[in-house]
């Protein structure tokens, strides 16, 4: 029989099995997943597949690609985390973009699709010491199978826009490399609204492919349920405990309780999930540390013909060339009118000016494999995220920048934007060196972090790890954590893949 989607439940509403309303919502399943995202949606459909009773539970909202919101700023209001306020602090701000609904963040991202790096593995298998437990054959057959699955296919070249183009023209001048990006998107319109979710379907986000089919399976689904703790009884998961909230003003509805019968699963993000375990009581001395980041800033270049942005998908084409030796990639990044005005910077005239030249303009980016490490905190305040850049860090950002500068100019840009505080925002050709002097600090840079690691890491020491090699939380039964925050290091590429498959190889060993 198919699962049932459960929404928002007001307060009061449910009645128990004797009739009795107001006592909230009992269910039981043999798993329990907390968040739907890359890693909750991976392990839920892995287990139903195995035959076991699962349900998935989500804080935010079911939306059909046919209700996403047109507009970015209803895309913040409705998909977003906290309407995208989340911030990282430190010596400076920094926005932490993440998705809160049914899908998770996949929903929201620009769906590249890349294998985890055999390098990185090989650092956990031998320094890190976690064995075989994702070796790159275990990896790379889950890997495979996310593959077919999520339909995953390089961008054909009929649907890339201009900017894309200038870009793979742009790597070739200064002779290095540099790729049309592979995503896991069937049939692509190249109608850029990859951010605001993908009203056309193209994109294969867990809310169209593996939630469905959870629910077809047998399996259910809570949506606008943030789990509050996972209840944990004689040293073993036995449930989670929550309040349904309404989607749109937040009100808090009716209590819910979900026991499991074999195991509770978390994969709440990086962001979600340390803080969770926090709530839940739990005394592990290396929680919400190790927190990491590929944080990342723009370079605009403002060209004589129309670069027209909003043509193509969001992001299309992409270099690793620097990933081992410099420590960043690069990447093309196009993003809607209202989101490019909160990245150039200005205000007033200057920032209307900038915006007159849209139709102009290509955006690219330097997503850095940054050293920094940050923390977690959970109190009565919320969750504080403190994440500091290295300066080690602002200066592989600065070669990124100048880097990219430089292609701008060679691919036929007349002026470049390069973000920097402090320096002339404006540059041409012969000024080019003027990006050396950015002053390594940053308040002077607009980073954003999107590809987040850490806050539960994995490791085989208690002192400095919260999950082992199986990604099972130490010293408790039948808790395991399933996303970007078991990842003990940052990886240099994008994240969704090795989380995805990481989820997958585990829940396959619990189902086993
Ligand atoms: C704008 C943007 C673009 C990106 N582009 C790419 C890309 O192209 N390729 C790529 O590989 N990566 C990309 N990423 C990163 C990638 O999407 C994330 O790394 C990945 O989705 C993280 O997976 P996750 O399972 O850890 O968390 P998420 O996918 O964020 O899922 C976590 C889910 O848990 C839910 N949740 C949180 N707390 C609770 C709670 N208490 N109770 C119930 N549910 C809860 C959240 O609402 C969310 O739905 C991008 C990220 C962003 C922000
Ligand atoms: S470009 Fe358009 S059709 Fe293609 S994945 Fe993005 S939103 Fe979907």
């Amino acid at each position: 029989m198919p699962g049932r989607h459960i929404a928002f439940q007001a307060a009061g509403a449910v009645a128990d099995a004797t009739g009795r309303l107001g006592q909230g919502l009992e269910l039981e399943a043999d798993y329990v997943v907390v968040g739907s995202g890359a890693g909750g949606s991976a392990a839920a459909i892995t287990l139903q597949r195995g035959g076991f009773s699962t349900i998935l539970i989500e804080s935010g909202p079911w939306r059909d690609p046919e209700d996403y919101p047109s507009s970015m700023y209803g895309t913040m209001r409705d998909m977003f985390t906290d309407w995208g306020q989340l911030i990282a602090t430190g010596d400076s701000i920094i926005p932490v973009v993440q998705a809160q609904l049914v899908g998770g963040t996949p929903v929201i991202n620009s769906a590249i699709v890349v294998r985890t790096p055999g390098d990185v593995l090989q650092d956990w298998r031998d320094r890190l010491g976690l064995g075989d437990a994702f070796s790159e054959r275990k990896i790379g057959d889950a890997q495979d199978k996310i593959e077919q699955q999520l339909k995953i296919t390089q961008i054909p070249v009929d649907v890339l826009g201009p900017t894309t183009q200038r870009m793979l023209d742009g790597f070739q001048r200064v002779s290095i490399e540099g790729h049309i990006i592979t995503r896991n998107v069937h049939d692509c319109q190249g109608s850029m609204q990859c951010l605001q979710g993908c009203r056309n379907r193209a994109k294969q986000t867990p809310n169209i492919t593996w939630i469905p089919e959870l629910m077809a399976l047998g399996g259910h689904v809570l949506s606008c349920a943030p789990v509050h703790r996972v209840r944990v009884e004689k040293g073993q998961a036995v449930g989670v405990h929550g309040w349904f909230r309404h989607p749109e003003n937040r009100s808090k509805g009716e209590a819910f309780s979900v026991r499991a019968k074999r195991g509770v699963l978390v994969a709440a993000s990086a962001t979600g999930s340390a803080p969770l375990l926090m709530r839940s009581g739990l005394d592990l001395p290396y929680l919400g540390q190790g927190w990491r980041a590929h944080p990342g800033a723009g370079v605009v270049g403002i060209y004589p013909d129309f670069m027209d942005m909003h043509k193509g998908p969001s992001q299309a084409a992409a270099s690793i060339h620097h990933r081992l030796d410099v420590g960043i990639k690069m990447e093309h990044l196009s993003l809607p009118l209202e989101l490019f005005a909160a990245r150039v910077g200005g205000g007033g005239s200057v920032l209307m000016n900038k915006l007159e030249e849209y139709r102009h303009c290509a955006m690219w980016v330097t997503a850095v494999r940054a050293q920094a490490v940050g923390r977690l905190r959970h109190g009565w305040l919320g969750t504080r995220l403190h994440y500091v850049p290295t300066a080690e860090d602002l200066s592989r950002l600065r070669f990124g920048t100048k880097l990219l500068a430089r292609m701008h100019f060679e691919a036929g840009a007349e002026r470049v934007w390069h973000g920097v505080y402090g320096l002339k925002p404006e540059i041409t050709k012969d000024e080019l060196d003027l990006i050396d002097q950015a002053p390594l600090d940053n308040k002077a840079w607009t980073w954003v972090l999107s590809h987040l690691f850490g806050g539960c890491v994995l490791g085989t020491d208690p002192a400095t790890s919260v999950v082992g090699p199986d990604l099972h939380v130490h010293g408790v039964r039948r808790l395991h954590v399933v996303d970007a925050s078991a990842i003990p290091t940052t990886l240099g590429v994008n994240p969704q893949h090795t989380i995805m498959a990481m989820a997958m190889v585990t829940a396959q060993t619990i189902a086993g």
